[in-house]
């Protein structure tokens, strides 16, 4: 008889024990449970209390959250250096328009232009001015590059 009770009450013990074992995780995490719920309780308590400091806090890390997230600094500054550049003008351009320049395209591709100053022509022996033309490594004047085209 006493063997047997013994036997069940280290059965139980180890039962209990086993139990515990098992359930331990849940008590600790019960415990948790209970001490969040107790720091909210007293955060609720200090913001009931100090509710306009509270609201300030909020409001300047809602304000610099909104600054980071929207990158307001960039856009400010750009803001700003657009306030401060001078604003273009546009002016209307009179006389020769563009289509009318470019209507009759100089044919020059087989002459070649020599942008000097500091030459004379082979043909008239005139100075050069801006428009000197080579052929055949000689250099006329624009008047005397045709007649010189047209005799060959
Ligand atoms: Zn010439």
């Amino acid at each position: 008889m006493s063997d047997d009770n013994d036997s069940s009450g280290i059965i139980g013990a180890i039962i209990s024990v086993l139990i515990l074992a098992a359930i331990w995780p849940y008590l600790l995490a019960l415990l948790g449970i209970y001490i969040v719920y107790m720091v909210v309780l007293a955060i609720l308590a200090w913001i009931a209390e100090h509710w306009v400091l509270t609201g300030l806090y909020v409001g300047g890390a809602l304000g610099i959250y909104a600054i980071f997230y929207y990158r307001l600094i960039p856009k400010a500054w750009k803001r700003g250096l657009m306030y401060f550049q001078p604003k273009p003008i546009f002016i209307s351009l009179s006389g020769a328009s563009m289509e009318e320049n470019v209507a009759e395209p100089p044919n020059l591709a087989e002459r070649k232009f020599i942008p000097s100053t500091n030459l004379y022509c082979y043909w008239c022996t005139k100075k050069l001015g801006i428009k000197v033309w080579e052929k055949n490594s000689k250099y006329y004047c624009d008047e005397c590059i045709n007649n010189v085209s047209s005799e060959n």
